[in-house]
């Protein structure tokens, strides 16, 4: 009796494993789509501005170092998967 009841659990996980892998597998592979077709995100110091005011003087303007003005920045799924 203990033995089928050992067996069956061990399937249980097994199947659940494996589920679980599958799982994991198709949202990667949703995330690296989703990253080709989005690679952009806000840059967070200037909020997609591209500008940058100084603190101390009001009416002084740049363009933000660190997207160089351009208000995009790669995500960072993009930098760590080297996606392109
Ligand atoms: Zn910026």
């Amino acid at each position: 009796m203990t033995g089928v009841s050992v067996l069956s659990t061990l399937a249980t996980i097994a199947v659940c494993v494996t589920l679980l892998a599958l799982l994991m597998v198709f949202l990667l592979a949703a995330y690296r789509f989703n990253l080709k077709r989005h690679p952009y995100t806000d840059c967070r110091r200037c909020k997609g501005t591209g500008a940058r005011r100084s603190r101390l003087f009001a009416h002084s303007f740049g363009y933000c170092p660190d997207c160089n003005g351009r208000g995009l920045k790669l995500r960072a799924g993009v930098r760590l998967l080297n996606i392109r």
